[in-house]
């Protein structure tokens, strides 16, 4: 066997026990989800903003830049909601390099997977408890989102994981919005069969149990962008993508029509600059189409204190170590310009 079992880690019960959340900190969350959630359904309509690092790769970093959305925050409350993305779980495309705090809680050292997990718990506990703005993280493994139960506000499964079956059902069981992406391949078809395997209930293994879900009615969409068989990208954001994205929602029976529109990756082709103008195209589709206004109902932006990315052993303070990223000042000028226009 290739396998070495190194140790067996504590379930999840028991790291919640050691790093709990304050009670503070659950009427926080409490709040923020029923808000969220009102956004999902159209009893609200303002406008989601999930925005932060490709990956969560440094706690101090991190913390300061979440500390920036704050006041930004305060100031936008009437129009928009703000998603910070805490991304500590990261897939790569060919499974080389950084895999996420998860893994390398110090991105410098070998993997370390107790402290990995304690490590990402710690960040979403520091982030609520100093900002009370709850996170969005990608379940990129459906058994340790667990772990984080009680700490995520809004849960994306990635392009490489939507088509499998044991994250849509593991989504069927939450109680937060979950993003579906559209896969690599960008078909629009997969990624709405996922949002309909993760709005059903289902019964299946798992952490070793038999369990039973009952269905999330807030699972919807993310368009990302694709890549077509010769490596060209395909970006999904343009007007005549969302009004398709709006007829399949219209011909299926599925609850709470949402998308949020992913404006880096393959939408952007990861020229991050043109999230800004991404951005504005979507509000002014949302402008023209009142379907469209309905159906998008947030963004999501890789943005960190720096702009671009650097290698992992560059060590530029708050500069993306994954997918590049919009710098702050950018960033704040954006969110801005979206709350006046969405
Ligand atoms: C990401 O959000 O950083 C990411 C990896 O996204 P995707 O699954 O769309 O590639
Ligand atoms: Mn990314």
């Amino acid at each position: 066997m290739g396998f070495t079992f190194n140790r067996k880690l504590p379930i999840p019960k028991e790291i919640k026990a050691d790093y709990p959340l304050s009670a503070n900190g659950r009427l926080q969350k409490e709040q923020r989800d029923r808000e969220i959630r009102d956004v999902i359904t159209g009893a609200d309509d303002r406008f989601l903003i999930i925005v932060g690092p490709c990956s969560a790769d440094n706690e101090t970093a991190v913390m300061d830049y979440l500390h920036r959305l704050v006041p930004l925050q305060e100031k936008i409350r009437d129009k928009c909601i703000i998603i910070p993305r805490i991304y500590t779980n990261k897939p790569r495309t060919t499974g080389e390099g950084y895999k996420g705090m998860v893994h390398q809680p110090n991105p410098e050292t070998a993997p370390d997977l107790l402290e990995g997990l304690i490590a990402i718990r710690k960040l979403h506990i520091r982030n609520i408890e100093e900002t009370g703005l709850t996170a969005a993280d990608e379940m990129l493994y459906p058994e340790n989102w667990w772990y984080l139960t009680d700490l995520l506000s809004y849960v994306a499964v990635g392009a490489r994981s939507v088509e499998d079956q044991h994250h849509r059902m593991t989504v069927s069981g939450f109680d937060v919005p979950a993003g579906m992406k559209n896969p690599t391949s960008g078909h629009m078809s997969v990624m709405l069969n996922s949002v309909v395997a993760a709005q059903h209930a289902h019964s299946f293994i798992y952490r070793g149990w038999d369990v039973d879900t009952t269905g999330n009615p807030l699972a919807h969409t993310i368009l990302r962008g694709a890549v077509n068989k010769r490596g060209a990208v395909l970006p999904n954001y343009h007007y005549e993508d969302l009004r398709l994205l709006s007829e399949l929602y219209a011909q299926t029976a599925l609850q709470n029509p949402a998308c949020i529109v992913d404006v880096n990756h393959s939408n952007s082709n990861k020229q991050y600059l043109e999230q800004i103008r991404i951005s504005k195209e979507i509000l002014n589709s949302r402008r023209y189409s009142d379907d469209i206004h309905k159906l998008v109902k947030g963004l999501m932006i890789e943005s960190y204190i720096e702009d671009g990315c650097q290698g992992i052993h560059d060590k530029i303070y708050g500069k993306s170590i994954t997918d590049p990223c919009l710098g702050w000042e950018k960033t704040e000028r954006l969110i801005y310009d979206i709350a006046e226009n969405c």
